[in-house]
């Protein structure tokens, strides 16, 4: 199966064309400079011929207990 056809496989924001198939990521403060064929430091973004995907679109990155009855 081609990577790029999972669901959570997208396109990434927040991504800048550096030329010779290189991409900044600017999601975060670390910026990587990133390869075609490597990934972030996170590596959860992907470069694929010159273009930034994510490999966690959709994923929940969080998750807490919230009772629905709560002491005043
Ligand atoms: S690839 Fe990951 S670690 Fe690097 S800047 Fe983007 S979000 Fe941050």
């Amino acid at each position: 199966m081609n990577l790029l056809e999972l669901p959570i496989v997208r396109r990434a924001r927040l991504q800048e064309v550096l030329g010779d198939g290189r991409v900044r990521c600017n999601l975060c403060e670390r910026r990587c400079i990133i390869h075609d064929g490597g990934r972030g430091f996170c590596k959860t973004r992907i470069n694929v011929g010159g273009e930034l995907y994510t490999l966690v679109y959709g994923d929940i990155n969080a998750i807490s207990e919230n009772p629905i009855e709560k002491g005043g």
